[in-house]
């Protein structure tokens, strides 16, 4: 952990919308009206007055032509400098890795601050899907999770969470990225407004469905409750992992804050006033949360709140002792989940030849590089290139 702000800061969410402090904003920070602003001041300095319609033409470079100031052809060149000085890029490639044939991609991008963050494009048949990260680190400390083993370095601004879907939909091409997932680095919840703002910019002014956006979350039940407030109904995933407190006290730690039942009332809320089907997430570690009676409180859980559970073997990472199921536990688990009158699949997993998994690649890079040595960043030697274990997590549906 770089710094420690304060707990509810972390935890519950901040409520600080804007770059968070000492970051001057990018391209995909400001809204609308700021961008107004903007344009506004940049002619004031050249001595004259823009037309209304300058905007226009920046927002739609920015959120229809996907390009940068510099490119809008439409603006005056004299224009395109300075907007470009004022809204420079968030995120530079650090390093991309490619995997499934072409079909998921990964990318370790650098902030302006020089935190590294975590972006995954994955091509299916029937959609594209990219899945980002909403802070850099997390706080959570779920001990398995190699984010968490990382600790917390700082929330993202909406433009960089904005930049991540922009970049990748560049990168489709042709296909259409028609879902996210907030699945990445970080926990969204613990960065509300910043997330919340970066949803409405993405369902408002890059178009994607409400109910193509998932946000998934440990159970930050605040968070929770505020989402079924905001009349827009976006999917809801949270990270079980397991369905007595006992158990997850220890794997998930938020949990001895917003203990099960509390979650279970969150939940029932979102789906209420939503009307969006609830998931529940919950990596199978072997003989951890992965024995017939965990099976059975999984379905006792989930039934009432007519969730669908995501099944996934636990993916190994360098700071975590234990291992993911094997195929025939999996198998055994959801069988016995959907016996019960729950409702489980298992995930296909992606990209576990190129760290694909929350953190890998960062943490891989933390180790690797030298750049980082003064990063404290708790994490053992991985060497995982080329692990057979099955296993993958948010950035695997
Ligand atoms: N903080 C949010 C979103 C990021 S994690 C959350 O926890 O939901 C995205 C998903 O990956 C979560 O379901 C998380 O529990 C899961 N995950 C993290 N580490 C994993 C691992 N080693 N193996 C399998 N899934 C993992």
């Amino acid at each position: 952990m770089n710094h420690s702000p304060a707990a509810d800061d972390v935890e519950t969410g901040s409520s600080a919308v804007g770059p968070p402090r000492g970051l001057s904003p990018s391209r995909y920070d400001p809204d609308r009206a700021e961008l107004g602003r903007l344009v506004a001041e940049v002619g004031e300095t050249a001595g004259t007055a823009l037309p209304a319609y300058r905007v226009d033409q920046l927002w739609q470079g920015l959120y229809r032509d996907l390009i940068g100031p510099e490119d809008v052809s439409t603006l005056p060149k004299a224009l395109r400098g300075p907007l470009a000085n004022l809204l420079p890029p968030a995120l530079t490639e650090a390093t991309r890795s490619v995997g499934d044939g072409g079909d998921t991609i990964k990318w370790l991008w650098r902030l302006a601050d020089g935190s590294l963050i975590e972006t995954v494009l994955m091509h299916y048949k029937d959609r594209s899907t990219v899945c980002v990260s909403t802070q850099a680190g997390c706080a959570m400390a779920c001990g398995f999770c190699a984010t968490g083993q990382m600790g917390f370095d700082r929330h993202l601004s909406t433009g960089e969470i904005v930049e991540q879907v922009v970049r990748a939909q560049v990168e489709a091409g042709d296909r259409r990225v028609s879902n996210v997932v907030f699945m990445g680095m970080g926990e969204p919840l613990a960065n509300y407004d910043r997330t919340w703002a970066a949803v409405r910019r993405l369902h408002g002014d890059l178009g994607l469905s409400a109910r193509h956006l998932t946000i998934s979350t440990v159970g930050v039940v605040p968070g929770i409750r505020r989402m079924a407030t905001e009349g827009l109904p976006v999917n809801l995933a949270v990270s079980l992992h397991a369905a007595d407190d006992g158990l997850r006290d220890e794997l998930v730690p938020l949990n001895r804050r917003y203990p099960l039942a509390e979650l279970a009332d969150a939940c029932q809320a979102h789906v209420t006033a939503t009307g969006r089907r609830l998931s529940f997430e919950w990596a199978l570690i072997h003989n951890v949360n992965d024995r017939l009676e965990d099976a059975a409180r999984l379905a006792d859980y989930a039934r009432p709140l007519g969730a669908h559970v995501n099944l996934i073997p636990l993916n190994p990472t360098p700071g975590w002792p234990t291992r993911g199921s094997p195929p025939s536990r999996v198998r055994e688990f959801a069988d016995e989940v959907n016996a019960r009158g729950g409702n489980a699949t298992i995930r296909r997993t992606r990209g576990t030849e190129i760290d694909a998994a929350c953190g890998q690649l960062r943490a891989e890079r933390a180790n690797a590089d030298s750049v980082n040595a003064d990063r404290s960043v708790p994490v053992a030697a991985p060497g995982r290139r080329g692990n057979p274990t099955p296993g993958g997590n948010g950035s695997s549906r």
